[in-house]
């Protein structure tokens, strides 16, 4: 305690000091605030303190009142880039006997106010030191600071300190423990903080037996990807398998070894010119909102639109018009694309529909047949994330997936909870999430819970959430479906378990983001999910609110010959739709005989209303794919397909049916799909049409019998940029106010955050 008299009287200037009490809320915690504020104050010749405060930041700061103008401007404008702090409160406050200001250590938190960072991209001031010959981090791939490095994949633990992450196994060199401690440096209490002299390190293996460290792992890894090998790179929430992505038999053979024959792989692209953007430029249309979220911090996969004569293998994504890109956002990934100078294939390396992953022996185990050499480093990584996946839709960036960078995602509810729930999503693209008061925090992308390793990375991050955040959940709300392995897990789980339909948690999804509107209208439209009555809907209209809906309309349910087969195999659903309306198929490509004689009998013939399975019916009536190799393959074709071409809808009746619900007969579109008269891209895009005036046409009846509503247009059909605008744009000409999903990804990946909105009213009284 400093002698009472001294700081009371007059500043340096001899003009009378006051003092002021502030707390700054937002994001700032785990992003460098408070060593901000503390060279802030520094510079500003101000004494007092600064501290974490129940998720805000208490600061009490005393000097000239001058000073304090500037103090309070500066906190705002200055902040480092990852804060978003607002100040929530300043009154003037008693001056108090300082000497100078200090950083005071944080109040316990509790688990109202724990915050858990995501992982960050590198910024540009470890970028500079990066390529400074100068610098002792000169060239070092695992360099990071207070406003940069992963977080999410390496705590172990919380309070988030170095001793809790899998940095603990890196003890600091003199030099980085001197920066580490130093308030007035930018790594004060970096926890990450790494050197060459004690952080980790690479290496670089190949099956012949090349077995190198640091920089020359790095130049040999260069080396064999411009030899058109394929290379596993272990980065921040995971591995990718990497490749030239402008050789086109390096891309040939990644997809031929994974095997992934189709599905689209994404391109990292080297940062050139000034806003590093002009590498993808080259290969794409950029409009402002893409340039937007490729420089987001938390440097997403943006679908982008490719240039026709891009420099790039055609198999990137073939039968589809945009390509996945994303920039470098860790430093060694900076590294690798400037000494590559050239776009690098960067998928995540993992075994098809299971997690990224992230561990090196197990990498050398399970790719073995795929990648030709890998680049290793000695981080470990503590959980899996995935890269986020972004696309524009109507003007605005949508999230696919969520994952590296941008999880945990954490929202407020638009209510209390009276205890911590758990939703544990649905079978596909999965996701969890954990609420309780009224916060939420969905993991990032899991996988497909088919394969053992997704259902322990699954375990792992119920477990994780839960104690990162200090939560324990009291009850589990799962998809209805009785045989999800999700639904299957949350019985044998020993707490209440609430059960809410596949198409409800969508709707719910979309409410949740949208607190305002009361009464809406949700098309749920996606492949298959369990139904109210035992049949598979997947082109639900919703009327309601979270905890009431109530299913008004659909589209005409068909059946799906052997059921889940039917969601890889086009064709299936395309005979099926054809015998539906006695009408005849003559190019089918596969002898329809045996699947009739199932079909005539409804033998593993689930009956469906599923919208994506029309797309799957269309895309192969068309002739465009009769067999997928991955999930939503025909209908993103199809949507593909459409290029540009604005057709005519073909008008789909529609009926009320015997329980009173509107029904939209899809059956006019077969002569139309089938007709060759018209090109494939009038066909499709005729498709489309067909379908959003169907939509709106319900839209209309709806709105006639139950007055003014809300429209809201979600599940995984809705990722289709062509149905989604053109549906936006003709409800909206039709004077409804339409939402769509901003935060929540509108697929299976955002049934976990609606499992939750639901439970405002389902768990109300447990
Ligand atoms: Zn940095
Ligand atoms: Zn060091």
């Amino acid at each position: 305690m400093s002698p009472p008299g001294h700081s009371l009287e007059e500043d340096e200037c001899g003009v009378a000091p006051t003092a002021r009490r502030l707390t700054v809320s937002g994001r700032v915690q785990g992003v460098g605030f408070r060593p901000f504020v503390f060279r802030l104050a520094h510079r500003l010749g101000l004494r007092g303190s600064v501290r974490n405060e129940s998720g805000t930041v208490a600061i009490f700061a005393q000097g000239a009142a001058s000073a304090l103008r500037e103090f309070e401007r500066a906190l705002l404008q200055e902040a480092p880039p990852l804060a978003q702090p607002v100040v929530s409160a300043s009154a003037a406050a008693e001056l108090q006997p300082l000497e100078s200001f200090a950083i005071l250590p944080s109040s316990e938190d509790s688990p109202a106010h724990v915050h858990v960072p995501p992982d960050y991209f590198a910024c540009d001031d470890c970028l500079r030191e990066l390529r400074d010959p100068d610098n002792r981090r000169y060239g070092y791939p695992f360099i990071n600071c207070t406003q940069c490095g992963p977080r999410y994949t390496l705590i172990r633990r919380l309070p988030y300190d170095r001793p809790n992450t899998t940095m603990a196994e890196f003890p600091l060199c003199p030099a980085c423990r001197e920066e580490y401690e130093n308030p007035l440096d930018r790594r004060f209490h970096a926890e990450p903080v790494a050197c060459p002299v004690c952080g980790p390190a690479l290496h670089f293996v190949t099956p012949a037996g090349t077995d190198v460290h640091d920089s020359t792992a790095l130049a040999q890894a260069v080396a064999a990807l411009r030899a058109g090998r394929i290379v596993a790179v272990k980065g921040i929430g995971g591995y990718h398998l990497m490749c030239d992505a402008r050789n086109d038999i390096a891309v040939a053979r990644l997809r031929a070894r994974k095997p992934r024959p189709h599905k689209p792989l994404a391109v990292m692209f080297p940062a050139h010119g000034a806003d590093g953007l002009d590498a993808v430029r080259a290969a794409a249309e950029l409009t402002p909102e893409h340039e937007r979220w490729l420089r987001d911090p938390a440097r997403p996969i943006v679908l982008v639109d490719k240039k026709t004569h891009a420099p790039l293998s055609p198999r990137l994504a073939p039968g589809l018009k945009e390509i996945g890109a994303m920039l470098p956002y860790s430093p060694l990934h900076h590294l690798l694309l400037r000494d590559f100078d050239g776009p690098l294939v960067a998928t995540s390396a993992n075994v098809s529909g299971e997690p990224v992953l992230t561990d090196n022996d197990e990498v050398d185990q399970r790719l073995r047949h795929v990648a030709e050499a890998y680049l290793h480093h000695n981080r470990p990584i503590q959980r899996p994330a995935d890269d986020p996946v972004m696309r524009v839709i109507a003007g605005h960036a949508r999230p696919l997936r969520h994952g590296r960078g941008n999880a945990p995602l954490e929202l407020n509810l638009p209510f209390t909870l009276a205890e911590p729930v758990l939703a544990v999503g649905a079978h596909m693209k999965n996701t969890v999430a954990l609420a309780w008061d009224d916060r939420v925090v969905v993991s990032p992308h899991i996988g497909d819970l088919d394969a053992p390793r997704s259902l322990a990375v699954f375990e792992q991050v119920i477990a994780d959430l839960q104690a990162l955040y200090g939560v324990r959940a009291r009850a589990i709300f799962c998809d209805a479906h009785p045989v999800y392995v999700s639904s299957r897990w949350a019985r044998r789980a020993g707490l209440p378990v609430f059960t809410v339909l596949h198409h409800y948690a969508h709707a719910a999804a979309l409410a949740g983001e949208h607190p305002d509107a009361e009464n809406w209208l949700a098309f749920a439209w996606d492949g298959v999910g369990y139904g109210a009555d035992g049949t598979l809907w997947g082109g639900e209209t919703l009327l309601g609110s979270p905890g009431r809906w109530r299913r008004i309309g659909s589209l005409r349910p068909f059946y799906l010959p052997g059921g889940e087969k039917a969601g890889r195999e086009p064709w299936r659903s395309a005979l099926s739709i054809c015998w539906e309306t006695g009408i005849e198929w003559k190019q089918c490509p596969e002898d329809p005989l045996l699947v009739h004689h199932a079909w005539q009998r409804r033998l593993n013939c689930p009956q469906t209303t599923s919208a994506g399975r029309l797309f799957d019916a269309a895309a192969a009536l068309i002739g465009l794919n009769h067999r997928s190799s991955y999930e939503g393959q025909a209908p993103m074709m199809l949507e593909a397909a459409c290029a540009g071409h604005d057709a005519e809808a073909v008008t789909l009746p529609m009926a009320c049916n015997r329980e009173g619900i509107y029904e939209t007969d899809w059956a006019p579109l077969l002569p139309f799909l089938m007709d060759e008269k018209h090109s494939i891209a009038e066909r499709a895009s005729g498709f489309h049409a067909s379908l959003v005036q169907g939509l709106v046409a319900q839209a209309n009846a709806a709105r006639e019998e139950h007055g003014e509503l809300t429209v809201g247009l979600t599940g995984g059909v809705f990722q289709n940029r062509v149905l989604a605008e053109q549906a936006l744009a003709s409800l909206r000409r039709n004077g409804f106010d339409v939402r769509f999903a901003h935060q929540i990804p509108c697929n299976d990946a955002g049934i976990s955050y609606g499992q939750i909105i639901e439970a405002k009213i389902q768990v109300s009284g447990f």
